[in-house]
Formats: structure tokens, sequence, C-alpha cells
């Protein structure tokens, strides 16, 4: 935590690497990587562009060889993102399908979730949400949140509520708190769930303001996303220790993707580096079935393969629920599971979504 300048993380986000020429100062781009910088030129606002902050560079630049190759796979886009199978989606999770207020989505009776910003700190290339992130639609608006407020009133069945996005903590100490204040006067006993990649990408976000800001609420508890054991640095591991003193629970979500963490060694230690922390492993994510992101996906058969040897590898502590977002609205399913079984019909298991539909994933 740096203590002595409170808004140094503010220059930092400010100074994020859009440019390939800022890459290229750092590293020696690949053909692929290169080919996708040439071609998103005339590719246009379709595409999700390429972001970083700088210490998420230097964390990839100073790890070791295999921790190097996780992270710039994480940062760095190839021309693999192109390739768009049939079955990938520009909304995989069907949200459009559940949102009853602009960047409101309300899929599962007792949890909703709010879409606060589309700014982050860098773009992750697995990024499921990129058709909304990076969108300059900016930070939610108080006109924005007063329809959503009022929908809350009107569901007394919601008791938590998500602040994702883009990422929550790229806004100020006091818009967040302006948010979180105003949904605790609809709800005093509301749970929100702050989504945030910040302590993996930029960690000095984690400002003995903010922390104390959060910590002076109940029922606030933090949801990050390391997927390598090289991203808990000491930087990151300070900003959980000061949000778990204040109080905070901190919780982690992994993506499994392939040539990042796709492997029992790095899953294990990646998960017993977290608890040691004082972080629960929450959720292992299958990717999701987002357009241009086949090259990072896992073939589902490998994953339920990979997560079963992990199950009985490590505590069940640090073990995670794998789940699989069903394409298309389907809902968020842990596998393996007896009531959400998986038929395999060709290159493709069929499976019975939350609302008892079928739904279709590629197998392979
Ligand atoms: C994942 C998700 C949630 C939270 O689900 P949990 O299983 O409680 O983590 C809530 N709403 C939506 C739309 C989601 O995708």
């Amino acid at each position: 935590m740096k203590e002595n300048n409170e808004n140094s993380w503010n220059d930092e986000l400010k100074g994020r690497l859009k440019k390939r020429s800022q890459l290229e100062e750092y590293i020696e781009l690949e053909a692929a990587q290169a080919a996708w910088f040439t071609q998103s030129e005339e590719k246009g606002d379709d595409i999700l562009p390429f972001m970083t902050s700088r210490y998420y560079l230097e964390t990839a630049l100073a790890a070791g060889p295999d921790g190097r190759a996780a992270i710039l796979r994480q940062i760095i886009p190839s021309a693999e993102e192109f390739v768009v199978k049939d079955y990938e989606l520009s909304d995989p999770l069907g949200e459009a399908k559940y949102s009853p207020a602009p960047r409101l989505v309300h899929c599962y009776p007792d949890r909703a979730l709010i879409l606060v910003t589309d700014e982050c700190a860098m773009f992750c290339r697995h990024c499921f949400r990129r058709s909304f992130t990076g969108g300059m639609k900016g930070a939610l608006t108080d006109a924005e949140l007063d329809p959503i407020l009022e929908y809350f009133r009107c569901k007394p069945e919601i008791s938590e509520v998500l602040l994702t996005g883009g990422d929550p903590l790229t806004l100020s100490d006091d818009r967040l708190k302006s948010i979180i204040s105003r949904i605790k006067d609809v709800r005093p006993e509301m749970i929100i769930r702050l989504c945030t990649r910040m302590p993996v990408v930029l960690p000095s976000r984690i400002t003995a303001q903010l922390v104390a800001m959060l910590g002076s609420y109940d029922g606030i508890w933090l949801v990050t996303h390391f997927n390598h054991p090289s991203e808990i640095t000491i930087e990151a591991a300070g900003g959980i220790r000061a949000m778990r003193k204040a109080g905070v629970p901190v919780l982690n979500q992994t993506v499994l993707l392939r040539g990042v963490n796709d492997n029992l060694e790095t899953l294990s230690s990646l998960f017993r580096r977290l608890l040691s922390k004082g972080v629960k492993p929450y959720y292992l994510f299958q990717g999701d079935l987002a357009a241009g992101t086949s090259h990072l996906r896992v073939p589902l058969e490998e994953a339920l393969r990979l997560t079963a040897e992990l199950k009985d590898l490590i505590s069940g502590m640090a073990m995670p629920r794998f789940a699989v977002d069903l394409p298309g609205g389907g809902g968020k399913i842990t596998l393996p599971s007896q009531h959400h079984q998986l038929e395999r019909e060709g290159d493709f298991f069929t499976v019975k979504g939350l609302d008892n539909e079928q739904y279709r994933y590629p197998a392979n």
C-alpha cells in the first residue's frame, strides 16, 4: 500500500499502454501478435483494443518463463482472435435477455448484477464481456442508478448485488461510496460483491482510504481475478492483506485458459498460494463462448478431467467450484452435477440449463 501518495493509482491508470509502439519498447512481438496490430486497424471499433497497465506488463517481465508467458498471453492480442467459431457469441451469457433496466442484469432470483463502468485497468484477452468493455460508456450515472434502485424496491427477494463491469475499482472512492450507500439506503442488509481485477493488475489502487471506506460497511465482499501464481506479487498480496485487515473478505475467481493455467501444477500452486494469503478460491470458470477466444479455451472434456484430478490433489478449502456459463442465458452450472448431466451428441454436449431448457456446448 502506498500510504504516501493516495492518488498515484490514478496517474497509473492514465498511463496505461494502448499503443503497439509502447509495447514494443518492452518486448519483441511474435508474428501472430504483430498481425493482430496490423489487421486491427482495418477492423475499426468491433474489436477489444489492446490495453494494459505498466505494472501488469512489468509483472510479466519479472516472472519466470512460465509466469511470463502466462501473463503476456492475457495481455497481448493475437490474430487468432479474428477466428470466430459459429457457436461463439457477442453476448455469450445472454445477459441482454435478463436486463430489466440498462446496466442491470437479473438472472438468479436473489442476486442481481450492475455494470457500474466499462473501464478497466487492462483488457484481458479472454474477456467475455468484450462487446461492452472499453465502449466509452463510462461510469454509471445517478440517473441510471435511479431505475435500478426502483427495481430493488419492487424485488425484496434480491439480497445480493454484484458490482462489476468493466472494473468497479476504476471509479473514484467518492463515486463508489455514493453507489454503495444509495444501495444500502434502499436495503441496509444488501450484500455487495465487488468484482475487480485491480488487486492483480493495478494494486496501487488498494489505498488506505479505499480500504477504510469499504471496511466501514457490513456485507462487502471483494472478488478478485488471479489466473496464475506469478500474479500474486508482494504488491498484490499487500492489497489483499489490507482488505482482510479492514474486515473485507476476499474471494477469487479464475478462468481456465489454454497456455495460461491449463495444468495441475499451475492450478494447484495458484489455489494453495491464494489460500495462504487468506483468499478463498471461489470459482474456476470454463472459458465462455465469447467471439474470438477459442484459442484460449480448454476443451470442456479436458477441463472436466483436469478439475476431477485437481479435486483429489488439493484441500477442500483450496478447491474452487468448476462452473460453466451455458451460452445464450442457460445460467451458471457447476460441474460435475447430478442435475445437469452432460450428454454427448457429436461434437457437442447437451445439458439442461437452470431454466430446464436444453443447451449445447462444444465438447472440444
Ligand atoms: C455469476 C452471476 C451471479 C452470481 O452467481 P454466484 O453463483 O452466486 O456467484 C449473479 N448474476 C449473474 C448474472 C451472474 O452471471
